[in-house]
């Protein structure tokens, strides 16, 4: 099989991939990427080495581009990861995020009509059901549940989905889409929670925790997601979205106090900014769906995931280094510092 992976160099993405050729060394897997700032190819050094991979930058907006990839590479399978995915960003700058989240997708279905494809999966996000009020922890998304999007991020997002949907009503592309909650782990970029919390921890800087820090997340280990992804290409249904979340529902403030502890810093670092504008309250996820017809749960819990994350971004300081200095470090001035 020959399998693009859009957005490989990024945080999911590459996980994916490694995951990939890990668990199904005879299939080619071709990443495609246009690396801004989010993606970085020493992520993929490892990739790299193996001659079942092979990377391409590239813009999915770009149709030229698209085509002639689909024309050489001849895909049987694309997975878009590719997106504009920061939620502050998106306030700051919505343009973007409309281009690669809603046009990029529309250009990868095109070529999927044009050239054929035996399946198109969409990485999509729970943030387009919008959010759930924090005193009902009965409420769950369902793959039923109405799209009712809060950022600029999600409205895109949202907006692609729509496409893939009408995509395979109108042209009968075999897609599918996952929506799945907030993910960590290896390779997750500084500007992210998690992240951002073990860097700034680790740095004895302080540690921005917007609003009253009782926002609620549902939190995932990257590798579960990867799995989740996997199974839906080899069994799922086409035309099918799934949800993917873990039951793991967590408090950002919780989160970040569990991050402290893991590494013996004290809770003064602590620092509560102004809110996020429209910020949601609670996301939580009903994988019943992906349970029942595909087999899958998760397999890290929470309390390992962290460890191992934590642990992961002591022994990659180099990788994390790297991108906190330069563009990162005025982006961060702008977000944090200035508040
Ligand atoms: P990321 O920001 O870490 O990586 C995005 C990658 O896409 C980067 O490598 C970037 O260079 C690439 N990219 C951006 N614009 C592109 C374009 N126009 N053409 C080609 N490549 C482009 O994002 P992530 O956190 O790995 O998320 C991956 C996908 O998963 C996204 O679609 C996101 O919406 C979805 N998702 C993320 C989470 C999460 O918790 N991070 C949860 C659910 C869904």
């Amino acid at each position: 099989m020959n399998i693009i992976v859009t957005g490989g160099a990024g945080f999911i993405g590459s996980n994916f991939i490694y995951y990939m050729l890990k668990k199904h060394p005879s299939d080619r897997i071709i990443c495609v990427d246009k690396l801004t700032y989010a993606g970085n190819l020493e992520t993929l050094e490892s990739a790299m080495e193996k001659k079942n991979f092979k990377f391409i930058r590239a813009d999915i907006a770009d149709r030229r581009a698209v085509y002639r990839i689909f024309e050489q590479e001849k895909p049987d399978i694309v997975v878009n990861f590719a997106a504009e995915s920061h939620v502050d960003r998106s306030i700051e700058n919505p343009e973007i995020f409309l281009q690669t989240n809603v046009i990029g997708t529309s250009v990868l279905l095109d070529a999927c009509r044009k050239y054929g494809i035996d399946r198109y999966h969409q990485v999509s996000t729970d943030e387009v059901y919008g959010d759930l009020p924090l005193d009902r922890p009965d409420l769950f998304f369902t793959e039923e549940t109405n799209l009712k999007t809060s950022s600029p991020y999600s409205a895109s997002k949202a907006g692609a989905d729509l496409l893939v949907m009408a995509y395979h009503r109108t042209y009968k592309i075999p897609t599918t889409i996952s929506r799945c909650s907030n993910n960590y782990g290896p390779y997750h970029f500084p500007e992210k929670l998690i992240p951002l919390m073990i860097i700034n921890a680790l740095s004895d800087k302080k540690l921005p925790v917007y609003g009253d820090g009782k926002n609620v997340r549902d939190w995932l280990y990257v590798e579960d997601h990867c799995h989740a992804i996997d199974l839906i290409l080899q069994k799922g249904r086409v035309g099918e979205v799934y949800n993917i979340g873990g039951h793991n529902e967590r408090a950002n403030i919780d989160v970040v106090k569990t991050i402290l502890k893991e590494l013996g810093k004290p809770e003064d670092l602590i620092e509560y900014v102004t809110d996020r504008k429209g910020h949601d309250r609670r996301y939580a996820i009903d994988p019943t769906k992906i349970h029942t017809e595909l087999g899958w749960e998760p397999e890290t819990k929470f309390e390992d995931g962290i460890k191992k994350t934590v642990k992961w971004y002591l022994e990659h300081r180099d990788w994390w280094m790297g991108i906190i200095s330069g563009d990162y470090q005025t982006y961060y001035e702008r977000m944090y510092d200035k508040r």
